[in-house]
């Protein structure tokens, strides 16, 4: 084994054959967000074999002030996250793999997208891919890492189904839309995400070492600005759960996810096509010379039409911004991109 894993080799708990472990682990990551850039990160220089790193949007200046993996030509070039993360993991540790995914991740592909992980980080920003997660995590007994932050506090806990209280044997029901503050609305500062994110990986890497004793089993809350720690031991899962206890999956079996979501405090909406697709983006870009200035590379197509900027992925989705407004987003979708 090279000399770069010596100080963490030397670090008891983890040891030589801790590090293999660490080497032969595949770890999916969920949203390539602050949070998940900085997963990404850590697990690249402890030598995490394989991340997985699945993300919908791409790198925008509003992003580099938290989300340590990218950098400004990044945002210039308005890469995809799980592309820029995927070539920055590549400069740091080369002996990792990284796989980036562009999608959304949704009830159609979240069982594929865990399949074959050791472990699954949460690095989303919005509630619905949690729940959805949690379901499929229990679902499939993979364990979990929840994470969120904004402002200057957060939160996080260890989900291991059939042992550990999951998400939702804590919070029942999924908060209302536009009911929690998000980092659009009440902005985030840097150390949050650090503490958050420091919490989840090293949760991460006691579970791909083997050390489960070593878990915090706790609902874990951080205010880096009012100073305050808290720590709420979690007991057994709840039997009356719908998600661990009655092995009911709301939101993996819902019948048709709804195909446009609006983009919470980002005056967004996202697209997505009712069918898998792969869109010529080269030949979408000609068409669209015409008629406004038109930005492409090899995975997005940007374009203006008034106040509103779209972005065209090749799966299909589209991120329609200056309007939080369903029915416009469709309209100009239907417009330029074509259903
Ligand atoms: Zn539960």
């Amino acid at each position: 084994m090279n000399e770069r894993y010596s100080r963490q080799i030397l670090f008891n708990e983890i040891g030589k054959a801790g590090q293999e472990r660490l080497l032969a682990s595949r770890v999916l990551i969920v949203g390539c967000g602050a949070l998940g850039a900085s997963h990404a990160e850590m697990l690249a220089r402890a030598g995490v074999g394989h991340l997985r790193i699945v993300d919908r949007d791409f790198v925008e200046f509003t992003n580099l002030q938290r989300q340590t993996l990218f950098k400004e030509a990044d945002a210039a070039e308005r890469l995809p996250k799980a592309i820029a993360a995927k070539k920055r993991i590549g400069e740091i540790n080369s002996e990792v793999e990284a796989e980036a995914i562009i999608a959304d991740v949704n009830n159609s592909n979240v069982e594929s997208l865990i399949d074959g992980c050791d472990l699954v980080l949460d690095g989303t920003d919005n509630f619905q891919v949690r729940y959805l997660l949690n379901d499929a995590c229990v679902k499939n007994g993979k364990t979990w890492i929840y994470g969120a932050a904004v402002s200057s506090y957060g939160t996080t806990m260890t989900i291991i189904p059939g042992q550990k209280p999951c998400l939702r044997c804590i919070f029942e029901d999924m908060p209302d839309a536009g009911s929690s503050p998000t980092c659009d609305t009440a902005g985030v500062i840097m150390p949050i995400i650090a503490t958050v994110s420091a919490t989840q990986v090293a949760e991460a890497i006691k579970i791909l070492v083997g050390d489960t004793a070593s878990l915090h089993g706790s609902l874990m809350q951080f205010d880096v600005w009012a100073n305050d720690r808290q720590r709420i031991k979690l007991g057994e899962p709840n039997a009356d759960c719908k998600t661990c206890g009655q092995h009911i999956f709301e939101f993996l079996d819902a019948e048709a996810q709804e195909s446009s979501a609006v983009l919470c405090g980002r005056n967004a909406v996202q697209i997505a096509p009712p069918r898998q697709t792969q869109l010529d983006l080269k030949g979408l870009a000609d068409k669209l010379r015409n008629i406004s200035d038109v930005k492409q590379n090899e995975y997005l197509v940007r374009f203006t039409s008034g106040e509103n900027e779209l972005t065209v992925f090749s799966d299909g989705r589209a991120i329609i911004r200056g309007t939080d407004d369903v029915t416009i987003a469709r309209s100009l979708y239907a417009r330029f991109i074509g259903v």
